[in-house]
């Protein structure tokens, strides 16, 4: 016996929340790496005499894929601390009890896109295997997959939802702080608080609320940690509902403090 008799899921929900987290700092070093490279190459390529990274399109792709993979990165580590916080504090252990699925869904399922285009970023040479992008690419889906599929994500966010009001609540409390600050942030809450609260429909619209929950989180993490030119990025699209591909940050944004922000430096 690995846990009280009759509290299986109870008992392996503590186990899988950590294989979640694992999922999801493997998506995000996935991307990382994906980015590394294709700012890699952008910096030294050149087209029409300039380096392909001064391309005003290419730089949009490249700091749209950087907000992406910081964003993520972000992610990974707040739940890091309150999966530490967690053995001997219990809104940690409420708030991880919701966050590792609603991350492991987001981060999981963003991660083959982005992959693909940072491939996409060294032309041809990021699709044959001469480049390592292939290689991250084929790896991607599987986070997404195992340790419970995206669906199965959802409706483990909807069963806590239901179940452990607390969740909902410690998920909410560390939200709270940067939408004090910000407007945008403060709006998306609201709305999404709204939507939670409705019963209708909850099952089928799973995901479009747990990805919402997951938005929220980042651009929290993003406007805390006090980058500007990315917490303003992600706000303008990822709670404006743009974004659909990389590369459509709208303009006026600081594309070039992200882009240099996130250039591999050397060690
Ligand atoms: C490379 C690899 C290694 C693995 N290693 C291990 C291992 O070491 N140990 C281990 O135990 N397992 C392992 N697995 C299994 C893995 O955890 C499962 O494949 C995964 O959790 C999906 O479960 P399943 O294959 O039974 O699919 P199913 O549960 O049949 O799911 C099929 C589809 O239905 C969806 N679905 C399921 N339930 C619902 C629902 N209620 N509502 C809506 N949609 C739903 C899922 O999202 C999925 O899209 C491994 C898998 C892979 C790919």
């Amino acid at each position: 016996m690995i846990g009280p008799e009759g509290r299986g899921v109870p008992t392996i929900i503590e186990m899988v929340m950590m294989t979640r987290f694992d999922c999801i700092v493997g998506s995000a070093s996935l991307m990382r790496q994906a980015l590394a490279q294709a700012l890699h190459h952008c910096m030294q390529r050149e087209i029409s005499g300039r380096r392909l990274a001064e391309h005003a399109l290419m730089r949009n792709v490249l700091a749209d894929l950087a907000l992406e993979s910081e964003a993520a990165l972000l992610l990974a580590m707040r739940i890091a601390r309150r999966l530490d916080e967690a053995a001997h504090d219990a809104r940690a252990r409420q708030f991880v009890r919701i966050a590792t699925a609603v991350g492991k869904y987001w981060v999981c399922k963003r991660a083959p896109a982005h992959v693909n285009e940072a491939a996409e970023c060294l032309g041809g040479a990021g699709y044959v295997e001469e480049s390592i992008l292939p290689r991250l690419y084929r790896e991607a889906p599987v986070n997404s997959t195992w340790e419970g599929s995206g669906n199965v994500q959802c409706v483990d966010v909807l069963r806590a939802l239901a179940r452990e009001p607390a969740a909902l609540e410690a998920f909410l409390a560390e939200l709270a702080p940067a939408a004090a600050l910000d407007r945008r942030l403060a709006a998306y809450v609201a709305r999404l608080q709204d939507d939670l609260a409705q019963a209708d429909e909850r099952e089928h619209r799973a995901r479009e609320l747990v990805g919402r929950m997951a938005l929220a989180l980042q651009a929290a993490l993003l406007l805390e940690a006090g980058h500007g030119a990315l917490a303003d990025a992600f706000c303008a699209t990822r709670l404006a509902g743009r974004g659909m591909v990389y590369g459509e940050l709208p303009a006026g944004l600081d594309c070039a403090t992200i882009v240099e922000r996130a250039r591999p430096q050397p060690a």
